[in-house]
């Protein structure tokens, strides 16, 4: 058979995850956290199910849970996009992108992803028969650089992707970021895709900038999270995607023949859940006690820690660690160390080699005692 994707292999997660069961590491590659999720909010879901709400839901997603929905975006952003066609429940973040990408893009259409970049994107966008225009992201500080934003912009893009809270870096797009994102697009017909899973896993104070509260953004942008990041369920697969009106119905279009639906007792549960804003007002805090105790722990060692403004990602440079390349040193950690990490190389088009591994701290803290113990013996 002729490959759609001659050039994919098997996603990062899912090798570096099978090698740190296999070797019974700690593992802190894929992401995903380690610990149960509310009990209120499994609660929620079974009763959903007992209450016989157990048969396809409406197309765009349970109403209960897209008025939810708009409502947090209203008070968090203070954006209205209408529960009716403005807002669809997704198979998790993943569909929502895949289905936005294939709803937009046209047959040689140039989508611009800033690299590095998650690994979904580019397949997603090659499926689509669109051509991937990658940028990089400023090397070392992984800040957009606009200039460059700017010279990859032809008659033929489409569309651009962004990514904050950013996985894998852990930067933070700020609001002069996405101010400048604003100007650069104004004269332009360029779509966006913002893939906001971790928006609100945002560090020190820090306010998380969505594409929702700028409105020269928010009138051409797909605005996609995750539920499975927001409420430690990442097995759950159920997410969002907010988008003006005549965006989301081309949208609608290719949702109701790539899942049609999604899970009809968790949107029931989801939305009986979200009428209470403190379990993701918490999750900063959450978060951010879980990043600061994995730093200070590996303050002392010869990895040297990067700036972890957001998400659940700790990136660390380990040239003075080792000389093997990232991708290998991840292989070694884990087969010798007894720690799974994730090489930023697999979020390049090329093997890009840096010197730096991404851990996931969304773990509990004896599972980050043990990690920290295994890698502070290097
Ligand atoms: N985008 C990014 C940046 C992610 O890190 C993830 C989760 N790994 C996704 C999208 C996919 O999210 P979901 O699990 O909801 O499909
Ligand atoms: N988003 C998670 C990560 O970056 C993993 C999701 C996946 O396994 N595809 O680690």
């Amino acid at each position: 058979i002729t490959s759609r994707l001659p050039a994919v292999g098997t996603t990062i997660f899912t090798v570096m995850s099978a090698l740190a069961a296999e070797h019974k590491a700690v593992n802190l590659g894929q992401g995903f956290p380690d610990f149960a999720c509310d009990p209120a909010l499994v609660d929620q879901v079974t009763q959903a199910m007992q209450a016989g709400h157990n048969q396809y839901p409406p197309m765009p997603g349970v109403p209960a849970l897209r008025e939810a929905v708009a409502t947090k975006i209203e008070a968090l952003h203070a954006h209205q996009y209408g529960a009716a066609d403005e807002i669809t429940i997704t198979a998790g973040a993943t569909q929502a992108i895949i289905t936005a990408i294939l709803a937009i893009v046209h047959p040689g259409d140039e989508v611009i992803v800033l690299e590095p970049c998650y690994d979904s994107y580019v397949p997603n966008i090659e499926l689509a028969g669109g051509v991937a225009v990658r940028v990089p992201l400023t090397p070392g500080t992984f800040r957009p650089d606009f200039a460059k934003i700017s010279a990859a912009i032809t008659p033929r893009t489409r569309a651009i992707l962004i990514n904050t809270p950013h996985n894998p870096s852990a930067t933070v797009w700020s609001r002069a970021d996405m101010l400048a994102l604003q100007d650069l697009l104004a004269p332009t017909n360029i779509l966006l895709i913002s893939d906001e899973v971790y928006e609100h896993m945002v560090f020190d104070g820090a306010q998380h900038e969505s594409a929702s509260r700028f409105p020269g953004l928010a009138a051409r942008a797909f605005v996609v999270s995750s539920f499975g990041k927001t409420f430690h369920v990442t097995g759950w697969k159920v997410g969002t995607v907010v988008a003006p009106a005549p965006l989301m119905a081309e949208f609608r279009k290719v949702h109701q023949f790539n899942v049609f639906t999604v899970n009809t007792p968790v949107q029931y549960g989801l939305a009986r859940y979200l009428a209470n804003p403190a379990p993701y007002q918490d999750l900063p805090a959450f978060y951010q006690r879980r990043r600061d105790l994995f730093r200070a722990g590996l303050q002392n060692t010869r990895f040297k820690l990067l700036p972890s403004e957001g998400s659940y990602f700790q990136c660390v440079d380990i040239s003075e660690v080792s000389d093997l390349n990232e991708a290998d040193f991840c292989q070694w950690l884990t087969r010798e160390v007894g720690v799974a990490a994730i090489p930023l190389s697999a979020f390049y088009g090329e093997g890009f080699d840096q010197r730096v591994v991404r851990f996931c701290f969304a773990k509990q803290d004896e599972t980050l005692h043990n990690a920290l113990k295994r890698l502070q013996s290097l």
